[in-house]
């Protein structure tokens, strides 16, 4: 894919709640994908006690710092407007940015790739690996790799795997996740459904240099990952990253990070390989001041973040000689295309909302299938590829819609409002409208149209009399069908003897 596939002409011919920007469509492929409906796989995950436990512990320790250093800044809300307007803009003007991006990276002495979807990133990729790496004892390839949510959406690891490669995951987190042939169930924290003691059966079942009388204190875990993964940076050719955020106008790539593997990663080897969505630009440098507040806050509950890389092009004797981006699209110019979906790309990936949200707390990230989970998973998952897409179309019913992760939200992303869209698009798309699915389809059709006239609702006031008496005092408590699950839980009252309309229109002038 080059710049010239993205029509420019913004905006904008409005079609059925679409905006068409002339832009090619090609679905997400990858990680992206339901193996079961939501509601199949959420019962099964909730029914593992220990998962709940570990699950809760860390959303409400991170949930309780993140509160505190919000609390801490008077202007936050202005800052959340502020990320929103910022990513807004990008959205907007993405494919100037893009051009913008791809002159200033390659003026810098940086090499930029297009990649129309997972497989081309990843083969991509793997030519590069093939080109930087040498062939070790084994007939193989290594590289090592920064946590990316990017890597884990396109699969790069198999795909490397399968051409003789082997990426070694070097965020503690990932590397457990990695160890213990496991899948990431958490944006930032992937291995926040483990607690010590399972990782530390995993690291003496995983790494063959471990002190077989390994503890699980925390700081000795860390000890024992940091000297497994130390002689492998040493030794690395070839790093793949992903990006935080890339500048337009200067062609800056960034990681932001709490270990320092990933600025170990960025620095040593000679070649060093980015995968960025193409929606992670900022416009300016001056931006990042907007954003560098907003994520560390928002993510990890703290002030800042502990590791920040920057980098712009190669320089003289100073980091890697060889630098690349891969701009991955993987259905991002699908959501782009959908007017009110394309919000969902203003995501910078902090996991806010999926700490404060109630179900994903109580069905963990494996539910959801895409390696995108919670509420920006159940809405971001059937953007990329369609509600039409396997399982796809029962992520946004993953809500209770309590607006939780609309409020923690750092960019303001109206994540109810979008799974009410989604799920009207999944009714329309894989359900049609034609015939009432329940009973309960029957009856909110049945009250629709009753409420959506004034004649039919005066009708219902007309008879509330009638329902009055015919209604036993106590109320309904048993009622049969549908209603029965209504009434299993709590009681019907009796009507009143008449409407608020009537009882204005006998009122009003008192
Ligand atoms: S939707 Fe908002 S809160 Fe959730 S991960 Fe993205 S930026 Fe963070």
């Amino acid at each position: 894919m080059t710049t010239r596939d993205i029509d420019v002409t913004l905006p904008r011919e409005t079609h059925n709640d679409r905006t068409m920007l002339g832009m090619p469509t090609v679905p997400g492929r990858g990680n992206l994908r339901e193996v079961a409906p939501f509601q199949e796989a959420s019962a099964h995950e909730s029914q593992n006690v220990q998962l709940r436990t570990n699950l809760r512990n860390a959303t409400h320790s991170i949930q309780d710092k993140r509160d505190q250093r919000v609390a801490e800044m008077p202007d936050w809300e202005q800052l959340r407007d502020a990320g929103e307007a910022i990513k807004s803009d990008v959205i907007a003007r993405l494919p100037e940015l893009l051009e913008q991006f791809e002159a200033a990276f390659t003026a810098r002495g940086g090499h930029v790739h297009w990649a129309r979807d997972a497989d081309e990133a990843n083969d991509i990729i793997a030519g590069l690996v093939e080109d930087n790496a040498r062939v070790n004892e084994q007939g193989r390839r290594d590289v090592i790799k920064v946590k990316s949510m990017a890597t884990q959406e396109t699969g790069l690891n198999e795909a490397l795997a399968d051409r003789g490669i082997d990426a070694l995951e070097t965020d503690l987190a990932e590397l457990i996740v990695q160890l213990g042939n496991d899948l990431p169930s958490h944006i930032l924290v992937p291995a926040i459904h483990r607690n010590r003691e399972e990782i530390r059966r995993i690291f003496l079942r995983g790494m063959d240099d471990v002190d077989p009388d390994l503890d699980s204190q925390p700081a000795h875990l860390a000890e024992a990952s940091r000297k497994h993964l130390r002689r492998r940076f040493l030794s690395a050719d070839v790093a793949v990253s992903g990006a935080n955020f890339g500048i337009a106008d200067t062609g800056t790539l960034s990681v932001v990070e709490s270990e320092g593997n990933g600025r170990m990663c960025v620095t040593l080897p000679k070649t060093l390989i980015t995968l960025m969505g193409i929606e992670k630009l900022l416009p300016s440098f001056g931006d990042l001041e907007v954003f560098m507040q907003l994520l560390p806050r928002s993510s990890t509950g703290e002030r800042m973040n502990p590791y920040s890389s920057f980098w712009t092009g190669v320089a003289d004797s100073d980091g890697p000689e060889n630098v690349h981006v891969v701009l991955l699209d993987n259905g991002r110019t699908r959501a782009l295309a959908d007017e009110h979906g394309r919000e969902a790309l203003h995501c910078i990936r902090c996991s806010a909302c999926m700490n404060v949200c109630p179900v994903y707390q109580r069905s963990g990230g494996h539910a959801y299938g895409s390696v995108y989970p919670g509420p920006i998973g159940a809405i971001l998952t059937p953007l990329l590829t369609g509600v039409d897409e396997a399982e796809n179309g029962t992520l946004p019913y993953a809500s209770s819609l309590c607006g939780a992760c609309f409020d923690a939200c750092p960019v303001k992303i109206d994540i109810p409002t979008m799974l009410t869209r989604l799920r009207a698009q999944d009714d329309e798309v894989n359900h049609g409208e034609k015939i009432p699915r329940t009973q309960l389809d029957a009856a909110l059709k049945g009250a629709k149209w009753m409420m959506s006239d004034g004649r039919r609702m005066n009708l219902i006031g007309k008879a509330l009399p009638i329902a009055h008496i015919t209604t036993p005092s106590e109320g309904m408590t048993d009622l049969p069908g549908i209603g029965g699950k209504w009434t299993g839980t709590r009681d019907i009252p009796q009507p009143p003897k008449s409407s608020f309309r009537s009882w204005w229109k006998d009122n009003r002038d008192e």
